[in-house]
């Protein structure tokens, strides 16, 4: 997750390198559905390259000067989280990493121990499939830095080697602010829960400063609070295999929408694509689902969750999304049919009615 201030280039960014022109199809689909065919669209949005991806913030009912210093402040500290986040440069990450590898206790970085707190409790509930101990796995897939992931894959023994080693959040203990980790192959990867925390920790700032209505959008991904004007805000859910909107979605006071995608990053090899959200059990990229949409208040918690249940796919979704608490899944798997529950169904309108639809019992 890369980041440069403003419209500048996007060569070195993986996720821009590989989606950027649908990505900014989904923005423009998002200011689309806001403007919702009005002259000229009183919301004002602010555009800036953070967090590894173009960052939209639209606000509704403040003045110019507030929405530009609001932004302003968002973008210093997505840039500042986005490098200190990382696993694979300096920072407070892999300090951690490095002193978990030793076995011996040590205080947590204070900025990241809530992060941690959090992401343990949410990999339990999604039974390790959302797993954010499994660096050494990504890492060997090389998904882990800033260059575009290229290939070939890892080969299948060292593969097999990482799986056996069973990172997982139970092998870290926290207590009193101390981390220590008993199994030397935990490597933290945020790279699956840190948009969603950095967007929660955004919103906190804005409800700060004074601001209610506005939604921080990061390459689709998404929290929204309060209403545009006299209506709901209503969003665009990216199509996976197209350059347009899906779907739209009115969102209620305090909603995020997080997408997991097989197109974020990814490389061809031998006929084949590899991509970026790895099966723990498997050590592989999950195969059975396209991309995962999830409606959830928190981002962290909808971030994570659109990851676990990509690793779940068809047929454990469901059990595991409510686990984790889940009222809102939209699904599409390999073979293009769409997974929902009911209530999603209820709230979600298609740009094109889905062929083939499977609806799930309630969440
Ligand atoms: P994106 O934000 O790119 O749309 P995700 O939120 O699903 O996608 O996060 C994918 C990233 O999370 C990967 O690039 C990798 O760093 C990490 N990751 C991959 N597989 C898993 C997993 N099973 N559990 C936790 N983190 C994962
Ligand atoms: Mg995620």
């Amino acid at each position: 997750m890369p980041s440069a201030s403003g419209w500048q280039s996007d060569k070195e960014d993986p996720v821009l390198a590989s989606a950027s022109s649908a990505r900014i199809g989904l923005l423009l689909g998002l200011l689309l559905l806001a403007g919702c065919g009005q002259p000229a669209d009183p919301a004002r949005h602010r555009q800036f390259f953070a967090l590894g991806t173009l960052v939209e913030v639209t606000y509704y009912g403040i003045g110019s000067d507030v929405a530009e210093q609001a932004s302003q402040e968002l973008e210093q500290m997505f840039l500042r989280m986005h490098a200190e986040w990382h696993a694979w440069q300096p920072g407070r990450l892999q300090d951690t990493n490095r002193r978990l590898a030793t076995g011996d206790a040590f205080p947590a970085d204070p900025e990241l121990l809530p992060l941690f707190e959090k992401a343990n409790r949410l990999s339990i509930l999604s039974d390790g499939l959302f797993n954010p101990t499994i660096g050494k796995l990504v890492s060997i897939w090389g998904f882990h830095s800033d260059e575009r992931p290229a290939g070939p894959p890892p080969d299948n023994s060292a593969l097999t080697a990482l799986v056996s080693q069973q990172p997982s959040v139970t092998d870290v203990a926290i207590n009193d602010g101390y981390l220590r980790s008993s199994n030397p192959a935990v490597r933290y990867d945020l790279g699956a829960v840190a948009k969603g925390h950095a967007i929660d920790q955004g919103i906190g700032r804005l409800r700060e400063l004074g601001i209610h209505n506005a939604i921080i959008n990061a390459g689709g991904d998404l929290r929204a609070i309060g209403r545009h004007g006299d209506r709901p805000w209503r969003i665009g859910i990216r199509d996976p295999r197209g350059p347009g909107v899906l779907a739209a979605i009115e969102l209620g006071d305090d909603e995020s929408v997080f997408t997991s995608g097989d197109y974020e990053r990814f490389f061809d090899h031998g006929g084949r694509r590899y991509h970026h959200i790895i099966d723990p059990r498997t050590g592989y990229p999950a195969d059975t689902v396209t991309s995962v949409t999830v409606v959830h208040t928190d981002a962290t918690t909808a971030d994570a969750a659109a990851t676990a249940l990509f690793v779940a796919g068809p047929e454990h979704w469901h059990a595991i999304a409510r686990r984790m608490g889940i009222r809102y899944v939209l699904m599409i798997d390999a073979n293009g049919t769409v997974h929902m529950n009911p209530a999603m169904q209820k709230r979600i309108s298609f740009d094109t009615e889905p062929a083939d639809i499977r609806l799930s019992t309630p969440l």
